[in-house]
């Protein structure tokens, strides 16, 4: 043993010294949450099934920083909406400089869009986007302060076809993923024919005291930002806003034919919808198309204004920003997009028992006997994991029995046991875990016997 490991004899001070008491325990903030291992396969699931259809469709993976300037949102979301006035984690920094932790994707990539030149590229630009976002909400059942979202923009088309490709990945995300969903629909116009409507709207919210009936928030609303009172959370408002006149109505006609055609794109493509015509999202850079995703057990029954809860659990939500990259400081430039909520997404997975194949189930076990045969399988372990195989091993772990109740969790079907005697005999045997029979093996052909009993990994899937 070098003379550096060699044990003290002599006790030091702090070895006599009383216990220190135990350290207050600091849990995690409300309205965040831990990932745990167990958890992954879901996060897996959902993240490899939107990165598989970004790229089928061709949007390419992009990020941002968490931290961006507090002026990017409160420009972009803009200063009445819930998410700047309420929600947005923000602080000065050392330097004085106001800070936001991102509470949406959207302006961060239309900030990088323009701030990269993304504009000499060929257009549109599409991006494929997902990562945390920070917001100040009321934590409950999903709805959290740290939450992850998975975006698409494609920034630079016009026409309506772009709109329905968004809606029809939504919807074939869901549809992979074994949920039932419905898009929720609207057009909330251009900000010329947008202009009737509000003076249309106001006129209504004047009629009758329907202004007194209003939550204070609306009161508010009715000043500020009068299509904002479509989509309050408060039911009594609700019941008024369902009364209210409808946006579609007033449409210019080249909002009109715009909303027509996304509609009959996803007729086409068979994606159901509905017609919604409170939708009007929480943002302000919003024009023409605007949707969301909601579980088709939150479908409004006819006739009748959706109920708090239901509007709460939107899967996703997105829609048309043509003023934004321009309102940012970049060229004109139209543009389109949603946002998707994992955490929700993972919920209903879990609520629906949906089956998971579990990425971490191996193909085969490899356990040692004493110490040579420890540091021999740790060299093969290597070489079976390059080949491809899903190895799977307890290194640390000493008697056979241990390494063996490990392999059975692995849920593998073959362990390759080595010992002492193995290794004098150039062999390895092979445990079938189900039968418990045991086979020896020549130890230089393992590579091809286990190929023999599980496949060529490269023939797999
Ligand atoms: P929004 O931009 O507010 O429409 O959000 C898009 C999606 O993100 C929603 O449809 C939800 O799936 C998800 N989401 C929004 N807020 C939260 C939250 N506080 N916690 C978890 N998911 C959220």
């Amino acid at each position: 043993m070098p003379k550096f490991f060699k044990k003290k004899e002599n006790k030091t001070a702090d070895d006599k010294a009383p216990k220190a008491r135990r350290m207050r325990f600091i849990s995690r903030l409300r309205g965040t949450k831990d990932i745990l291992p167990d958890e992954y396969k879901y996060w897996n699931l959902v993240i490899k099934k939107a990165a598989e259809l970004s790229r089928s469709y061709g949007f390419r993976r992009m990020d941002t920083p968490v931290l961006e300037n507090l002026e990017l949102y409160e420009r972009s979301s803009g200063r009445s909406s819930d998410i700047v006035v309420k929600e947005m984690f923000s602080f000065v920094d050392k330097n004085g400089e106001k800070i936001a932790l991102r509470p949406e994707a959207t302006p961060g990539i239309v900030r990088s869009y323009i701030e990269h030149g993304m504009f000499n590229l060929p257009q549109p630009v599409k991006l494929f986007w997902l990562g945390p976002v920070f917001r100040h909400d009321k934590p409950q059942a999903g709805r959290f302060r740290q939450f992850n979202q998975f975006n698409l923009e494609n920034i630079g088309e016009a026409s309506p076809v772009a709109d329905a490709e968004l809606i029809a990945i939504t919807y074939y995300f869901f549809r992979e993923l074994q949920l039932e969903v419905i898009i929720q629909i609207n057009s909330v116009g251009c900000p010329s024919c947008r202009k009737d409507y509000l003076t249309k709207l106001d006129n209504f919210y004047k009629e009758r005291g329907r202004r007194a009936k209003l939550c204070n928030d609306c009161k508010k609303r009715l000043m500020k930002n009068p299509l904002r009172l479509l989509d309050c959370k408060e039911k009594k408002c609700q019941e008024i806003a369902f009364e209210a006149p409808q946006i579609v109505d007033s449409l210019c006609e080249d909002c009109r034919n715009h909303f027509i055609k996304v509609l009959e794109y996803l007729d086409e493509l068979n994606i159901p919808y509905n017609l919604n015509s409170t939708l009007v999202r929480g943002l302000d850079y919003y024009n023409r198309t605007v949707f969301e995703i909601w579980p088709v057990s939150a479908e409004i029954p006819a006739g009748k204004p959706a109920d708090e809860p239901l509007r709460q659990n939107a899967l996703g939500g997105g829609g048309r920003y043509d003023g934004l990259v321009e309102y940012m400081g970049g060229r004109p430039t139209p543009a389109c997009g949603f946002g998707i909520g994992i955490e929700r997404v993972i919920l209903k997975i879990k609520e629906k028992n949906i089956p998971i194949k579990d990425e971490e189930k191996g193909d085969l076990f490899l356990a040692h006997l004493g110490d040579p045969a420890r540091r021999k399988i740790m060299i093969l372990f290597e070489e079976l994991r390059k080949n491809g195989f899903k190895v799977r091993q307890a290194f640390t772990k000493d008697s056979l029995k241990g390494q063996l109740e490990t392999a059975n969790q692995t849920g593998v079907k073959y362990t390759l046991i080595l010992g002492q005697k193995e290794i004098m005999d150039g062999t390895i045997l092979i445990r079938d875990m189900e039968s418990g029979i045991q086979e020896i093996v020549d130890y230089k052909k393992i590579v091809a016997e286990i190929e023999k009993r599980l496949g060529s990994p490269s023939k797999k899937t």
